[in-house]
C-alpha cells in the first residue's frame, strides 16, 4: 500500500501546528526498517526479542565492572563530600580528578583511546551507583560521557578521536551547548548560526547558548548551531544543524557566567557562553554537514538511560532511607510502618525501584545491541524512571516526617536534586507528545490509507471495519518467552496490549484531526504504553531470576514485587482507559480559558517575564530579580584559568 502524506491529508489543523508536524518529521528523519518494541504495542503487536531474555553482559566486562563499582563505593564511603558539594554549590576539582583517575569519567571511550571501553548497561550500573550518593556528580558525568565522549567516539573522525578522546577520557571535562535563552524543548528553533569563510577553511560561529553543564570547567564544547544547506537536487535552501567541536580558548568564546544557585544538582555548574565570530576550523565538524540533530539525538539515546540510572541510584536511596525510618520511628506504640498507609507507601517505593531497574536494564541491552528504533524505548526510560524515581523520594520524605524535611537527614537533598529529570532531556510533557505521536504515526498512516482506497485495500479495510464498527478486537498477541510460572502476568500483558491498540484505533476514528492537538488523550495513551512497557521489562526481569540460581529469599522479594507492579500498573492503565471517555476535560479547557483571563489582569511588573519573550509589551517589563543574597558566580573558563596555574 503506497504511503500517505499524513500532512497533506489533515484539514481543519492550524498552520502552527502542521509546522510543528512537519519540523519534527524533518528532525526525526526517515522512519526505520524495523519498529521497535513501543512502535509494535500500538499495532496490538508484542516484539517479545526486544525483552526478553533479560540482557546480560559479557562476565569479563560485569566482572571488570563489578571491580569498578567496589573502588567507587569505597570512595563514596570514605571520601566523596556529598554533603559539602551541595552546600558550597561547586564539585571540587579534587573529586573530579578522581572520577578520572577511577576510570569513571572516561569508562565509555574505547580502550585504544585511552579509556575503559564499557559498554551502556556497564556506564549505567555506574551511575546508578553514583546516583546513590551524588546527583550532581551523576549529572556532571552523564554531561561529560553521553554526550561529549560518546559524539566524539560514535561520530568523529579518526584524528578528531586521536586529538580529543585521550583528553577528555583521563584529563578535562566537555560541554553539549545545544539550548538557548529562547529554545529550551523545541531544540528546532536555534538561531547560533555557523556560516562558511569565504575561504572555505573555517565555520564562522555566532549565538548564544544557556545552561551548558560544565561550561565553566570544559577543555571542549560540542556546539549545536543552524547552518544554510541548498538541496542540490531542487536547489532549495534550508536550514540545517551542525554539531562543531569549539574549545573555550577560541577567540570569540565568551563564558559570560559560569553557573547559577538553583534548587538541586548544586554542585553541576550551568554555563551561559556567547560565541561572536568564532573561527573553527572546518575539521572541527562532528558527523556530517547539516546531520547535527542526529548527532543529538543518538547522544540522546544514552542521556536518557543515564538520567534513568540516577534516578532508579537515588529512588532505591530513599527507598531504604525510609524503610529504616518506618521500623524505628514509634508513633502511637508502635513503629509508623505498621500503619497501612505507610506500608503502602514503602511497597510502592519498592515496587517503583524494581520495576525502574527493570526497564532501565532492558533498555540498556537494547543500546548495547545497536537494535534498530529505540528512540521510544530510550525516551520512555526516562519518562518512567524520572517520574517514580522522583515520587520516591517524595514519598520517602512523606514517611520521615519533618525529619525528612532536614538538610542532614538528606532525603531532602535527594528530593531536591532529582526535581530536575522531568525538566531536562526532553521534558516529559513532550515526550509524551512524542511517544503518542511517533509510536502512533505508521498505524495512523495506515489507516488514513486504507481510508483513502478502502476498493484497493479490500482486505485490510474489513479488519479495520470490524473493529471500529463492530468492536471485534484483534487476537491478543503471544508471550511464548517467559516461564510458564509467570503465565497469569504473561496473559494479563497480551490483554493490555490488545486493548491497547484497540483503543488506540478507536480513538484515530473518533477524534480523527483533534487528536492531534488533543493532548490530554495522548498523554493517557502514552502512560498505557509506558506502563505496558514496564510490565514487560519487569515479566522479563522476574523471568530471568526464576531461571537463576537465586535463593528463595529473594525469589519470594522479587515475586512480590512483580505481583504489585503488574496489579498497580493495571489499576492505573484502567484508569486511564476509562479517562479517554469519561473525564473532566471540558471543565478543564474552560477552568484553563479562565485562568488565562486572569493572568492578563496581574501586572507583568509583578511577576518575571522570561527574558526572551517574542511579546515586544512584555519583554523586559517584568519584575527585576533580586540577587541579594543568592550566591553568584563569576564569568569565564576555569579550565583555561587552571592550565595557566598548573603552567605557572
Ligand atoms: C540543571 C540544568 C542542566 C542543563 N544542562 C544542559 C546542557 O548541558 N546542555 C544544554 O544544551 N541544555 C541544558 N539544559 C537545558 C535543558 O535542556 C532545558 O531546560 C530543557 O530542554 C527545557 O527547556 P526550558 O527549560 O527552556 O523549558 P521550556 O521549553 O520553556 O518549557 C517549559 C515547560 O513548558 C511545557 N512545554 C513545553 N513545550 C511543550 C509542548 N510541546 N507540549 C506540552 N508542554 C510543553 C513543559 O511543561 C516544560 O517543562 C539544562 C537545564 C538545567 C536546568
Amino acid at each position: 500500500m503506497s504511503k500517505p502524506d499524513l500532512t497533506s491529508q489533515l484539514k481543519n489543523v492550524s498552520k502552527k501546528d502542521i509546522k510543528q508536524i512537519k519540523d519534527a518529521e524533518e528532525m526525526l528523519g526517515p522512519e526505520p526498517e524495523t519498529m521497535g518494541f513501543i512502535k509494535n504495542i500500538f499495532w496490538g503487536n508484542f516484539r517479545e526479542n526486544m525483552v526478553f531474555p533479560y540482557p546480560e553482559e559479557p562476565t569479563e566486562e560485569r566482572a571488570r565492572c563489578d571491580e569498578m563499582l567496589k573502588e567507587l563505593d569505597t570512595y563514596f564511603r570514605t571520601e566523596h563530600p556529598t554533603v559539602e558539594i551541595d552546600q558550597n554549590q561547586e564539585i571540587p576539582n579534587w573529586v573530579i580528578r578522581r572520577y578520572f583517575e577511577m576510570g569513571v569519567f572516561g569508562m565509555i571511550v574505547p580502550k585504544k583511546y585511552g579509556g575503559q571501553g564499557f559498554g551502556v548497561t556497564s556506564y549505567n550500573r555506574v551511575l546508578e551507583r553514583i546516583g546513590r550518593s551524588c546527583g550532581s556528580s551523576a549529572v556532571m558525568a552523564s554531561a561529560h560521557l553521553s554526550i561529549g565522549c560518546n559524539a566524539v567516539t560514535l561520530f568523529g573522525t579518526e584524528e578528531q578521536k586521536q586529538y580529543w578522546l585521550p583528553k577528555i577520557a583521563n584529563e578535562a571535562l566537555s560541554a553539549f551547548c545545544l539550548s538557548e535563552p529562547d529554545v529550551g524543548c523545541d531544540a528546532q528553533g536555534q538561531h547560533t548560526t555557523c556560516e562558511l569563510s569565504e575561504c572555505g577553511k573555517y565555520y564562522i560561529i555566532n549565538g548564544e547558548k544557556k545552561w551548558a553543564t560544565s561550561a565553566a570547567q570544559s577543555c571542549m564544547f560540542t556546539v549545536m548551531a543552524k547552518y544554510k544547506m541548498t538541496d542540490p537536487k531542487t536547489g532549495e535552501t534550508k536550514d540545517k544543524f551542525n554539531a562543531i567541536i569549539v574549545s573555550p580558548d577560541m577567540k570569540g568564546v565568551d563564558i559570560f557566567s559560569r553557573n547559577r544557585s538553583k534548587c538541586g544538582i548544586r554542585g553541576t555548574w550551568q554555563g551561559r557562553v556567547r560565541f561572536t565570530n568564532v573561527k573553527v576550523p572546518r575539521e572541527n565538524l562532528l558527523h556530517k554537514e547539516g546531520k547535527g540533530i542526529v548527532l543529538a539525538l543518538t547522544c540522546l539515546n544514552w542521556g536518557r538511560c543515564t538520567l534513568a540510572a540516577g534516578m532508579v541510584g537515588a529512588g532505591a536511596s530513599a527507598y531504604e532511607q525510609a524503610i529504616k525510618w518506618a521500623q524505628y520511628r514509634y508513633q502511637f506504640d508502635r513503629p509508623i510502618g505498621e500503619f497501612e498507609l505507610t506500608r503502602e507507601r514503602l511497597a510502592r517505593m519498592g515496587a517503583f525501584v524494581w520495576a525502574m531497574d527493570a526497564m532501565l536494564y532492558v533498555t540498556t541491552g537494547m543500546v548495547d545491541r545497536n537494535d534498530e528504533d529505540i528512540m521510544l524505548e530510550t525516551a520512555v526510560c526516562k519518562v518512567f524512571c524520572s517520574e517514580y524515581g522522583f515520587r520516591c523520594t517524595n514519598e520517602a520524605m512523606q514517611v520521615m516526617g519533618g525529619e525528612g524535611y532536614m538538610t542532614e537527614n538528606e532525603v531532602e537533598r535527594l528530593w531536591r536534586d532529582s526535581r530536575i529529570n522531568p525538566i531536562v532531556e526532553g521534558a516529559n510533557e513532550v515526550m509524551h507528545n512524542f511517544v503518542f505521536g511517533y509510536g502512533s504515526k505508521q498505524l495512523g498512516e495506515f489507516m488514513l490509507g486504507v481510508k483513502a482506497n478502502p476498493v484497493k485495500n479490500i482486505g485490510a479495510a474489513m479488519k479495520i471495519a470490524m473493529e471500529l464498527f463492530l468492536g471485534v478486537r484483534r487476537s491478543a498477541p503471544k508471550v511464548t518467552m517467559a516461564d510458564s510460572s509467570l503465565d497469569v502476568h504473561a496473559r494479563t500483558l497480551s490483554n493490555h496490549i490488545r486493548e491497547f491498540s484497540h483503543q488506540v484505533k478507536l480513538m484515530f476514528k473518533e477524534k480523527e484531526e483533534a487528536l492531534i492537538t488533543n493532548q490530554t488523550t495522548q498523554y493517557r495513551l502514552s502512560w498505557i504504553s509506558i506502563w505496558i512497557h514496564a510490565m514487560a521489562c519487569s515479566i522479563s526481569k522476574m523471568d530471568k531470576t526464576v531461571r537463576s540460581d537465586a535463593d528463595a529469599k529473594q525469589v519470594d522479594h522479587d515475586k512480590a514485587m512483580l505481583d504489585y507492579i503488574m496489579d498497580y500498573g493495571t489499576y492505573k492503565i484502567n484508569g486511564w482507559l476509562r479517562g479517554l471517555r469519561e473525564n473532566p476535560d471540558g471543565a478543564m479547557l474552560k477552568a484553563s480559558e479562565k485562568a488565562w483571563e486572569f493572568g492578563e489582569t496581574l501586572p507583568n511588573s509583578d511577576y518575571y517575564i522570561p527574558e526572551s519573550t517574542p511579546d515586544k509589551d512584555a519583554h523586559g517589563a517584568g519584575k527585576v530579580n533580586n540577587q541579594d543574597g543568592i550566591q553568584q558566580f563569576s564569568g569565564g573558563s576555569l579550565f583555561i584559568e587552571q592550565a595557566k596555574t598548573a603552567t605557572h
